[in-house]
């Protein structure tokens, strides 16, 4: 790795210790390399994949080894002008956090979200978008229609992702889909499904005002746990089951939910990355067809779209703001379920 040179030796950012230790403190920005350059970052969301480095230290092999800055739902402004790009220094701009490497296998094949030597700001070890200045690719950076906003800009990341899963899950018109986990993902799936033509919608979550979103934004029933899918269902099952949840029982509730021939697409990370025992007569005897949703694939124009003809609502799923003086709280909130609590977001310029 070539030695870089610091840039800002004023930078702070949110540094992961290690499971439950997070803590602000003086961050080097480095100077961007050929091909980089530097951003402000506007906004920045906690997302559930950070809360996984804060409460386990790390997701499967991705341990944090140093303390380590993480956020990859960001929003940036330039630090300078970038005509190659029609780019001007200080516009805003969304920063697509996945640099795939293009040359391998799995990429050639357009598995680009799925890439083994991919760049992705903000997963160990590369630090992340909690910081007040850092350095970007030019080939991440999204152009933005002009009127979106610094808070709209980073949800457009989560927003693909669910963009993403919706990709694979194909839905079908008129089919009874449930959604398990209302959190952010799960309510940007529960309205893109009511987009897809969807009729029978069902929202899972334990927590009662993201039941009230899900209603709120396209499920036709809610439930706090799934009990309710066979209740809703009169025993049936769902023909399509898109799971969100972080809980280990994330798959084997997706496999009691499915009616016969259904299709399960887990997309949520489950705690301690490992899922619980799965009755495996459950599945077969149903033929489920069952698919990881991981990252997205090319999704971020229509993204744009979708929040620039307000098809979708993202501004409604962020309920807490957090300067970056105080965003370990952010972390502490979403770790302990906190009421109300679906979307945090940061800004790093903001003084508190
Ligand atoms: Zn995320
Ligand atoms: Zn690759």
């Amino acid at each position: 790795m070539s030695f870089r040179k610091p840039i800002l030796t004023e930078n702070t950012a949110l540094f992961i210790h290690g499971a439950g230790d997070v803590r602000v403190g003086k961050h080097t920005a480095l100077e961007p390399q050929a091909s980089e350059v530097m951003v402000n970052v506007a906004a920045v969301g906690v997302c559930g994949s950070d809360l996984h480095y804060y409460k386990d230290g790390g997701i499967g092999g991705a341990v944090i080894a140093t303390p380590f800055v993480p956020g990859h739902e960001f929003s940036a402004t330039l630090c300078r002008d970038l005509p190659s790009l029609d780019l001007q220094q200080g516009e805003l701009v969304a920063v697509d956090p996945a640099t795939p490497c293009h040359v391998c296998e799995w990429c050639a094949k357009g598995y680009h979200n799925l890439c083994p030597k991919v760049r992705f700001i903000g997963a160990p070890p590369f630090n992340g978008a909690m910081t007040q200045s850092l350095a970007v690719p030019e080939s991440g950076l999204i152009k933005l229609p002009s009127g979106m906003t610094s808070d709209q800009a980073a949800m457009l990341e989560p927003l693909g992702v669910c963009i993403h899963a919706i990709d694979l899950a194909k839905p079908r018109l008129m089919e009874t889909v449930a959604v398990l986990g209302c959190g952010g993902i799960g309510l940007g799936i529960i309205q893109l499904l009511a987009l897809s033509g969807c009729q029978r919608i069902i929202g899972i979550d334990p927590q009662p005002h993201r039941m009230k979103k899900a209603r709120s934004l396209g499920a036709h029933f809610v439930g706090c746990d799934v009990k309710a899918v066979q209740e809703i269902t009169e025993g049936r099952g769902c023909d399509l089951i898109i799971e969100s949840t972080n809980s280990p029982d994330g798959m084997l509730h997706s496999i009691q939910s499915a009616a016969i021939g259904g299709r399960v697409i887990l997309v949520g990370i489950p705690d301690g990355d490992a899922y619980s025992t799965v009755s495996a007569a459950e599945a077969r005897r149903r033929g489920l067809d069952l698919r990881f949703s991981r990252r997205m694939g090319d999704v971020y124009q229509r993204a744009i779209t979708l929040v620039q003809e307000q098809r979708i609502d993202v501004d409604t799923l962020i309920t807490h703001r957090f300067a970056l003086n105080e965003s370990p709280e952010a972390f502490r909130l979403q770790c302990d379920e906190a009421e109300n609590l679906i979307k945090s977001m940061i800004y790093p310029s903001l003084e508190n």
